[in-house]
């Protein structure tokens, strides 16, 4: 399923990340979370996305403001790709950082949103 608030692809019926229960089946064009890498990684992703002709989106974590103040290096960067290139995209990003963490894992600033893992009661529409 597709939660539109976070533009992540959770396995549940409600989205482990912001609590969203009103999740949809994934179109073709939504724009999915990807990764989130840091200054370094985030261009050297950028470069290899372009290479395998994915389009994607990217997002300062900390926005133009901010940034300004700590510097670009420490920024991070979120990317996001449309739903159909996501799986291509997910390799490329598997084969570059080989992320120790699995897909769906929370991330850290959710932590506080323990997800039980307990179907109750599938909403179907
Ligand atoms: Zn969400």
């Amino acid at each position: 399923m597709y939660c539109e608030n976070c533009a992540r692809i959770v396995e549940k019926d409600r989205c482990p990340f912001c609590g969203n229960r009103k999740l949809r089946n994934p179109e073709a064009k939504d724009p999915c979370f990807l990764t989130e890498q840091d200054f370094v990684s985030s261009g050297i992703l950028e470069d290899v996305l372009r290479q395998n002709g994915i389009p994607f989106l990217k997002k300062n974590v900390m926005g133009d403001g901010l940034s300004v103040y700590v510097g670009p290096m420490l920024d991070r960067s979120r990317f996001y790709v449309l739903y159909e290139r996501l799986p291509e995209a997910e390799s490329v990003v598997n084969d570059l950082f080989a992320p120790a963490e699995e897909d769906g894992a929370p991330d850290p600033d959710s932590a506080d949103l323990p997800f039980p893992g307990e179907d109750e009661g599938a909403e179907e529409s």
